[in-house]
């Protein structure tokens, strides 16, 4: 699973997403460069994104901020983790809500929060437009992958709606925005545009 460490240099904040298991080598990797994480955010909160979320806020002191659809997943990380025999995670309290449509900050940067629902019902996409010849960027979560999409058997999935998600809220985007998926290696729209199955008319088929 990939949290991300998302910056301003300018300001050194930065946003921890996706808590996962590797709490203290991100908080050391933001002391190394300088970073002050001043806000842990949730794509969604399948357990392997949300189990560092408690120990992060506890070492951070950060709120944590997520859709509200996803509260039923979090909820459900310590029964998760029973079904994948770990042991249960704390469930973290959470500090604020991702409304699509509304803007999320950290130092100067500013992300459009997008709904991309359908592996999971609350599934939220960061995305900051590219400017000045840079491109953009989309934080994706288990919606689109390199080559694949997240799935859609797990409790509350929906291939429809993740269908509809990444044709209407990924694939609209500039074909050189950078997708920094929960999964897997970074791609572009472009090239998943060009070569992912799921991204091609027709795909409804692929879940048949
Ligand atoms: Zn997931
Ligand atoms: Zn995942």
């Amino acid at each position: 699973m990939n949290s991300y460490l998302v910056g301003c240099e300018e300001r050194r904040e930065a946003l921890y997403l996706d808590p996962g298991a590797e709490v203290d080598s991100v908080i050391g990797e933001a002391r190394r460069r300088g970073l002050a994480i001043v806000r842990l955010v949730g794509t969604h909160a399948h357990i392997d994104h949300a189990e560092g979320v408690a120990e992060a806020k506890e070492k951070l002191g950060a709120p944590y901020w997520l859709h509200e659809a996803e509260l039923a997943n979090l909820r459900r990380m310590p029964e998760a983790a029973r079904m994948y025999g770990f042991p249960p995670p704390e469930v973290p309290e959470v500090d604020g809500f991702l409304v699509p449509g509304e803007t999320l900050e950290v130092g100067a940067l500013r992300f459009e929060i997008r709904l991309t629902d359908g592996h999971a019902p609350g599934n939220v996409t960061l995305y900051r437009p590219g400017a000045g010849g840079e491109p953009g960027h989309a934080f994706v979560g288990d919606v689109l992958f390199a080559g694949s999409v997240g799935r859609t058997d797990l409790h509350m999935g929906d291939p429809a709606a993740l269908l509809r998600s990444i044709r209407t809220q990924l694939l609209t985007l500039p074909p050189d925005t950078v997708v920094h998926p929960g999964h897997g290696p970074e791609t572009t729209i472009g090239r998943e545009k060009a070569a992912n199955p799921f991204c091609q008319p027709g795909a409804e088929r692929l879940f048949a």
